[in-house]
């Protein structure tokens, strides 16, 4: 038999190895701008046509390319950025492997232009599909623009594999903020389709910080800084009170490149450990800078993953750091104009003698029950049948079966022997009891019911929200001071998103200017909530959601609302609330769980109690 090993054309082995480097428009942009970073640039400009399918387009200032080097850039493992082995424990750029264009040319049709300072004159070069169409001189300013056209043309499989533009743009604007973040001092723009997304001026990194994430970061901001032999760390935390359910933003930079890193994550929301409230994530914008030869290099360049010499030591130093920065916040609370101005002005004493209590903005007597009747329908014929079937299961009394409940008396006679106890029974018929602020119990036919109440309240209000997509009947509360909602890039594009299916369900809201929205109206039963909060946690679940839920939305919304505006564990109800509750609750066409899966009922039979007392 003849041999049968034969080595691949350079084509496939490059499309092959392509799919290693770059796998959806994002990662293009990530090695085009650090490219852009690693020639010297103080502007790159990134531009991207339908999230980075059609075009996706990197112009710097930097270095430029010779026509021989134009050429070869499109080689693999052809790089400027070593020369030796040694060199690789010394790197500072942000390529090295020389993959990248060889990669992209495999997979898309590129067109460079670049011309280097000194130079009277630039080079054009088209390749498609590793292919060279042209090459010819050409009239262009000082630096490099790459053009990559159509991503994925010639591999189909791939091509199909992308997301939908949303997803694919959150993406390249995570990509962008992470080259953005660390290099403050360069100016980025980015422009996708007919809009400026962002337009960053270089400066400082507190400035970049406010111009990426709003102008609110301002006073969230302290400022962390540590010199040490090992390791030089730079940056910022969010204040404690601001952090976020989400895991939101947390950015570490290892020598200006983005890494993720669960161990120092650890660190950092170690050193929060007393200030953060409960399930809640830090923020936080860190620049970690250590010598090349102490972090393992062998590591893939699109990895995120980073290994340290002295992992230990850098733990305890950015805990530390962190630590002193809190400290320094809590007990001098820094400058601030306003916080100063607060202190001074504060009486001693107040004028009554007695110290009031810290007001809040919501209304205390804002009973979520009560406001539903107001927008609710009568109740529908499932909903009338669902609450018969559980007065038949539970018999518990209400007005809806009279007849039921004489049967019950008759039924639990046995086990009422004495006037007194039957007196107490009926009074307690509709009676409930709040354990902990956070159970109601409740009698059944057979024993006590539990009911946990966030959770069925959760569930109450997501089967209302489903409801009102459905039969496309929202009522909507108008402001009476329209507010505005400014927000992060990716939190204004996911608005942008959700806009069609908010407005379904009662708020509007419209664009007005960058990042901002304005909440003009909110749902009718929402109006006692603070609009910008609400959505802002609406955002926050929606997030937290989105892996399990994808592109169902308004699955997603329905729980998010119900997630945000649920009484919660904690909150005190009366006999009526209570009632109101549960009536609700068996409306439902599924009463049992949580939208999210969880019991929100959970029984004791008289059997089981009788068991346990050796009855
Ligand atoms: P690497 O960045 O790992 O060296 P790339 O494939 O990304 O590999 O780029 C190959 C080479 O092309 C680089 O080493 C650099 O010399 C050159 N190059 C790429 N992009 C630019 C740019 N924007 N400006 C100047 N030179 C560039
Ligand atoms: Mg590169």
């Amino acid at each position: 038999m003849s041999d049968i090993i034969q080595l691949l054309p350079d084509s496939v082995a490059n499309q092959i190895a392509a799919g290693e480097v770059v796998q959806r428009p994002a990662s293009a942009v990530k090695e085009l701008m650090e490219n852009a970073l690693d020639a010297g640039s103080t502007n790159i400009k990134l531009i991207v046509k339908d999230a980075g399918k059609t075009l996706i387009q990197v112009i710097d200032n930097g270095c430029g390319m010779s026509e021989t080097d134009a050429r070869m850039s499109f080689e693999r493992h052809a790089t400027s950025k070593i020369r030796k082995a040694d060199d690789l424990f010394a790197i500072r750029t942000m390529g090295f492997r020389g993959e990248a264009l060889a990669s992209i040319a495999a997979i898309a049709q590129v067109e460079l232009k670049t011309k280097r300072t000194g130079d009277e004159i630039g080079v054009k070069i088209d390749i498609e599909g590793s292919e060279v169409k042209s090459q010819e001189a050409c009239n262009c300013p000082q630096g490099t623009s790459i053009s990559i056209k159509n991503l994925f043309y010639n591999v189909p499989a791939r091509r199909n594999f992308l997301k939908n533009d949303t997803v694919e743009l959150r993406h390249i604007i995570e990509e962008f903020q992470r080259v953005a973040i660390p290099n403050p001092e360069i100016a980025f723009s980015l422009h996708h389709n007919t809009t400026e997304i962002f337009h960053l001026e270089g400066g400082q990194l507190k400035q970049r910080l406010m111009a990426i994430f709003g102008s609110s970061y301002n006073t969230r901001l302290i400022p962390v800084e540590e010199n040490t032999g090992i390791v030089k760390i730079k940056g910022f935390v969010i204040k404690p009170e601001f952090a976020k359910k989400t895991r939101g933003e947390q950015f570490f930079f290892l020598n200006k490149r983005f890494i993720k890193s669960p161990y120092l994550h650890h660190a950092v929301q170690s050193a929060f450990e007393e200030v953060l409230p409960k399930d809640s994530f830090a923020s936080y914008f860190l620049m970690l800078d250590v010598d090349p030869k102490t972090i393992d290099i062998n590591i893939h360049p699109t990895k995120t993953e980073v290994k340290f010499e002295d992992e230990k030591a850098i733990y305890a130093y950015l805990r530390s750091a962190i630590k002193k920065s809190l400290g320094q916040f809590n007990i001098a609370p820094s400058l601030d104009f306003d916080q100063e101005a607060y202190l001074y002005n504060m009486p001693l004493k107040p004028i009554d003698g007695v110290f009031k209590q810290p007001t809040i903005t919501v209304d205390p007597n804002f009973n979520p029950f009560t406001s539903e009747g107001a927008t609710r329908n009568k109740p529908s014929e499932r909903e009338l049948s669902n609450r018969n079937n559980w007065e038949k299961m539970y018999s518990r009394n209400t007005d809806i079966q009279p007849e039921l409940e004489i049967k019950q008396e008759e039924d639990t006679q046995h086990t009422i022997d004495t006037d007194w106890d039957n007196e107490l029974h009926e009074s307690n018929k509709k009676a409930t009891y709040q354990l902990h602020n956070k159970y109601i119990l409740s009698h059944i036919k057979t024993g006590f019911m539990i009911i946990d109440q966030q959770g069925a309240h959760e569930r109450v209000l997501y089967e209302r929200v489903l409801d009102t997509f459905e039969k496309h009947k929202s009522a909507t509360q108008q402001e009476l001071f329209p507010k505005t909602m400014e927000l992060n890039a990716t939190d204004f594009s996911l608005i942008q998103e959700l806009l069609p299916e908010l407005k379904a369900i009662g708020f509007d809201i419209s664009e007005f200017g960058k990042q901002t929205f304005i909440v003009n109206g909110v749902p009718a039963d929402t109006a006692n909530f603070d609009s910008v909060k609400l959505l802002e946690g609406l955002i926050e679940n929606y997030k937290l959601n989105f892996q399990e839920l994808r592109s169902n939305k308004r699955e997603n919304l329905a729980r998010s609302m119900a997630r945000n505006m649920a009484i919660k564990s904690g909150k005190l109800l009366t006999q009526e609330e209570m009632n109101n509750l549960i009536d609700e609750l068996f409306a439902c066409k599924m009463p049992y769980s949580t939208p999210n899966g969880k019991p929100t009922i959970s029984t004791i039979s008289t059997d089981e109690l009788d068991k346990r007392f050796k009855k």
